[in-house]
C-alpha cells in the first residue's frame, strides 16, 4: 500500500515537471493565447492553494464569479430598457389623463372639483418628473481614489480605495458608493448618499399618483368594463345567430325595422372605433396605476421604515446580524446612525426649519443632503442635533 503511494506521487511529481518545463525548453510550441491562458491558469490554481487566508467562501465566489458577472451585465443593459419601460408607461398614462379625462372632467364636474383635479394633479406630475430626473442624474456619490484624512473602515477589494463608513461596492456600477442603499435598474443609477431623497420622493409622489388615478378612476373604469362586456355581447349575437326582439331590447337595431319574422341583424356597431379606445384605455390606466399603487406603495413603505430606522437597505441586513451575534453574547445592539425617528427624517429630508417641510418636502428642491457622506457623527453626540 505504501508502496503504491509512493509511485502515485511519483509520477504526479514528473507529470508536474514535465508541464513546468515544456513552455521553457519549447519542445511543444503552444500559441501565444494558449500560453497565456496556460500562465493564467497556473496562477489562479496557485492563487487559489497557497493562500493562507482561502477558505470555503473564496472558492465560492470564485466558482460563481461568471455568474455575478453575468447578472451584473444584464442588470446593466436592462437599466436602459427599464428607464425607457417607467417613460413610456408614464407618458401612456398622461396621454389618456389629458386627452381622455381631463375633457370628460371639465365638461361633467363642478368648479370645485375641476380646481382639484387641475391642481393636484398638475403639483403630482411635476414633483414625479423632478424627482425622477434627479434621481436618475444625480451621482449617489463616490469615495475619494486618492490618499486623504478620511476615516475608513474598510479597504475595498475591487476598487483597492480606502471605504469610509456606510460605503459599499456595487458590482454593477463597478465602483465604491457613499451610503450605498441598492442598484435600481428603474433609476440606472445606484441610490447612494446624493440621490436616495430624490429616490424615496420618487417612489412617495409615484405611488401618491397611481392611487389618486386608481380611485378617481374607479367608476370611470367600472362604466368601461361593463360597456366593453356589452360590445362583447353584440358581438357574438351579430355571429350570423337570427336576432328578433333581443336586438331591440339591447338597441341594436333601429325601432321601425322590426316586422315580426327573424332575420340577420346587419345595422352598423352602436359603440365606434374611438367608444371603444377610449373605454380600452380607462380599463388599461386603472388596471396599469392600481397595479403600481400595490408594487410600489409596499416598497415606499419598506423605505420609510428603514429611514426612520436611520438604515439603508444593505444596513438592514448586516445590522439584523449583528443584532443576532450580539444577543448571542448577551449584548443589545445599537445602530450608531439612528438620531431617533424624527431627527432620522430631518436629516434625510434636509429639514433644518419648519418652513422647510413646505419648501424641501412638498415642493421641488435640489438641495444637497446633509453632511459630505465621507464622515459621519455618531448617535450619542447628534442627539440634539436639531431642535425645532
Ligand atoms: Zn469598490
Ligand atoms: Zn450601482
Amino acid at each position: 500500500m505504501h508502496s503504491r503511494r509512493q509511485v502515485f506521487s511519483s509520477v504526479m511529481r514528473l507529470f508536474l515537471r514535465w508541464f513546468r518545463l515544456c513552455p521553457r525548453r519549447g519542445r511543444v510550441r503552444l500559441p501565444r493565447r494558449l500560453q497565456e491562458l496556460w500562465s493564467y491558469s497556473r496562477l489562479l490554481l496557485k492563487t487559489l492553494y497557497f493562500n493562507t487566508l482561502t477558505n470555503s467562501d473564496v472558492v465560492m465566489d470564485c466558482l460563481l464569479e461568471p455568474v455575478f458577472w453575468l447578472v451584473d451585465h444584464l442588470t446593466r443593459w436592462f437599466g436602459v430598457v427599464f428607464v425607457c419601460l417607467v417613460v413610456v408607461l408614464t407618458s401612456s398614462i398622461l396621454f389618456i389623463a389629458y386627452f381622455c379625462l381631463l375633457p370628460m372632467v371639465l365638461h361633467t364636474y363642478s368648479t370645485a372639483w375641476i380646481v382639484w383635479h387641475v391642481c393636484y394633479g398638475h403639483w403630482n406630475l411635476v414633483m414625479i418628473v423632478f424627482h425622477y430626473y434627479k434621481a436618475t442624474k444625480t451621482s449617489p456619490g463616490h469615495p475619494p481614489q486618492m490618499k486623504t484624512d478620511v476615516p475608513a473602515v474598510s479597504i475595498c477589494k475591487k476598487c483597492i480605495i480606502p471605504k469610509p463608513a456606510r460605503t459599499h461596492h456595487c458590482g454593477i456600477c463597478n465602483t465604491c458608493i457613499l451610503k450605498m442603499d441598492h442598484h435600481c435598474p428603474w433609476l440606472n443609477n445606484c441610490v447612494g448618499h446624493f440621490n436616495h431623497r430624490y429616490f424615496f420622493s420618487f417612489c412617495l409622489y409615484m405611488t401618491l399618483g397611481c392611487v389618486y388615478c386608481s380611485i378617481s378612476g374607479r367608476n370611470m373604469f367600472i362604466d368601461a368594463y361593463n360597456a366593453i362586456e356589452h360590445f362583447k355581447s353584440l358581438d357574438v349575437e351579430k355571429q350570423g345567430v337570427p336576432v328578433t326582439g333581443v336586438g331591440l331590447l339591447i338597441g341594436i337595431l333601429p325601432p321601425g325595422s322590426m316586422t315580426g319574422q327573424s332575420y340577420y341583424q346587419t345595422s352598423p356597431p352602436p359603440f365606434t372605433f374611438r367608444d371603444k379606445m377610449f373605454h380600452k384605455s380607462i380599463i388599461y390606466m386603472w388596471v396599469l396605476t392600481s397595479t403600481v399603487a400595490l408594487a410600489l406603495g409596499g416598497l415606499t413603505l419598506w423605505h420609510a421604515v428603514l429611514i426612520s430606522r436611520g438604515e439603508t437597505s444593505i444596513e438592514r441586513h448586516i445590522n439584523s446580524k449583528e443584532t443576532r451575534r450580539m444577543q448571542k453574547k448577551g449584548k443589545v445592539f445599537r445602530n450608531p446612525f439612528n438620531y431617533g425617528r424624527l431627527n432620522n427624517w430631518k436629516v434625510f429630508f434636509g429639514v433644518e426649519k419648519r418652513s422647510h417641510w413646505l419648501t424641501r418636502v412638498l415642493l421641488p428642491s435640489g438641495h444637497a443632503p446633509y453632511g459630505d457622506g465621507l464622515t459621519w457623527d455618531f448617535y450619542p453626540h447628534k442627539k440634539d442635533m436639531m431642535a425645532i
